[in-house]
């Protein structure tokens, strides 16, 4: 391969910029050229090609986001859209492709592949950790530690009033951020996804909190939980325990900004250079990941299909710490 380009798509994670730097530098030092593709698939549709050389991401290892923006594309759902995307590679000599996403991106990568036998490679920049064939996502610890430190603020104020929180973090269909920073500030209960909750078992944990003389308390909540929404559990608490000071926080897109961690910079490094390696080595239509700090490569149906399990040690020390 002589020219690869890279795009970020979906969902934005601290962390995409590095990842981008690296796809960029290790390209051009194996002498190959390299453009960036604005707007994800978007790009690709319109022809939004801006060649790249090391000099083109300095200074960016460090900023949130995405210098290449990215995109949901409709468009690219459809074969019109994908076969004006194939037309725009071939305009640039594109022999490769490197997206950096979540499982919707790869799912495009695949599709691509499948039609126009143009390699691809997948690198995973998701603030969820849902990730089958990686250890971590980009972009998940920085997004971990955002919430534990404004989780953290909410407990100051909590204590102070002897107030309950329900505090609302990311994860739609995973409960990683969820779990992990839930046991990183001492959460009383921690509501995700990925477990059968009921209302009568979060009650009986608020009573036994009563007991052993908690006066306040955080429910860490992940969007995606079964028993309601958030505001519909804090109403059913008070309905419950009418003498407790309820209080709600979403934390929202916070949780998606912001420089990336230390461990989100050189996983995405990892990646970006695995991603470029990989393709240099013949390999399409496969994940980059990083398991037990080593580069491996997954194939990218097993990185849609499959889903990274939630530790079970951990959901119970979560329950053992939390009275
Ligand atoms: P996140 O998990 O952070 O939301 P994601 O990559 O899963 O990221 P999606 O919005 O699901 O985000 O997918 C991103 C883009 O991938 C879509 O907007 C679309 O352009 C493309 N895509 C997803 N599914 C398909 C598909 N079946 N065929 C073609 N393109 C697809």
């Amino acid at each position: 391969i002589k020219t690869v380009a890279v795009l970020t798509s979906g969902g934005d994670a601290p962390g995409m910029n590095a990842a981008i730097r690296a796809v960029v530098r290790t390209a051009n030092s194996l002498g190959l050229e390299c453009y960036g593709v604005r707007e994800g698939y978007n790009g690709l549709i319109h022809g939004d090609f801006t060649k790249m050389g090391p000099r083109s991401v300095k200074n960016i290892i460090n900023e949130g986001g995405t210098i290449l923006k990215s995109a949901r594309s409709s468009e690219f759902k459809t074969p019109e859209g994908r076969d004006k995307a194939f037309e725009n590679c071939k305009k640039h000599n594109i022999d490769a492709l490197v997206c950096i996403g979540g499982d919707g991106s790869f799912t495009g990568a695949k599709v691509f592949n499948e039609e126009y036998g143009l390699p691809v490679i997948g690198v995973p920049g998701t603030i969820d950790n849902d990730i089958f064939g990686t250890d971590n996502t980009i972009g998940y610890d920085t997004a971990l530690n955002t919430a534990m430190e404004a989780i953290d603020k909410i407990r100051d104020t909590a204590t102070s009033h002897n107030r309950v929180f329900f505090v609302e973090v990311m994860g739609r269909d995973a409960g990683f951020i969820a779990l992990n920073s839930g046991i990183a500030t001492g959460a009383l209960d921690i509501l995700i996804p990925e477990q059968k909750d009921s209302m009568e078992e979060l009650f009986g944990t608020f009573r036994k909190a009563e007991k052993v003389g908690k006066s306040s308390s955080i429910v860490v909540v992940a969007e995606g939980e079964k028993l309601g929404n958030i505001y519909d559990l804090a109403k059913a608490t008070k309905d419950e325990f009418p003498n407790f000071d309820i209080r709600v926080a979403v934390l929202g897109h916070i949780q998606r900004g912001g420089s990336p961690s230390c461990a989100d910079r050189v996983l995405a490094s990892k990646m970006g250079y695995g991603a470029v390696m990989g393709l240099v080595e013949g390999k399409s239509k496969v994940m980059v990941g990083v398991k037990s700090n080593r580069l491996i490569y997954t194939p990218i149906e097993e990185a849609i299909k499959k889903h990274n399990e939630i530790d079970k040690d951990l959901l119970k020390i979560s329950e053992i710490l939390a009275m």
